[in-house]
């Protein structure tokens, strides 16, 4: 399954955990994985806390500390920082389920993570069954 998302920043962290989850619920899986990929070179995925929103806005801020968006870089493009995020980062978590459940830690959620925004992006999202 193919889903959109529609990122409103230039650098933002969308919460895709009940999307996912719903997915879940719609395939049928019992026991096994859902896969999130994100078909993208300058976004990513990761897992990450939802309690406090200051986490992500660290996170945030920490990326542009080490990577700024205007660096010392020769991409032709002008958005290196957001490649070398979205590779730190990641194109792809995995996530146990268990009787139907994402077997997330309480303060857990899946964040789509956009590093050159706003933009219309996609996330593929894929059950593998087993124990
Ligand atoms: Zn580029």
């Amino acid at each position: 399954m193919i889903m959109n998302v529609r990122t409103t920043q230039g650098q933002q962290f969308i919460d895709i955990t009940r999307e996912v989850q719903k997915f879940v619920e719609q395939d049928g899986l019992q026991d096994g994985f859902v896969v999130v990929y994100v078909p993208h070179t300058t976004a990513a995925v990761t897992i990450n806390e939802n309690g406090d929103p200051a986490v992500v806005r660290d996170i945030i801020a920490t990326l542009n500390k080490v990577f700024p968006v205007q660096g010392d870089y020769t991409h032709f493009e002008g958005n290196s920082h957001a490649h070398i995020k979205a590779s730190l980062l990641g194109s792809s978590c995995t996530v146990p389920v268990e009787n139907g459940k994402l077997q997330l830690g309480t303060w857990q959620s899946i964040y789509f993570c956009e590093f050159d925004g706003p933009r219309q992006r996609k996330v593929h999202l894929k059950t593998v069954s087993g124990r």
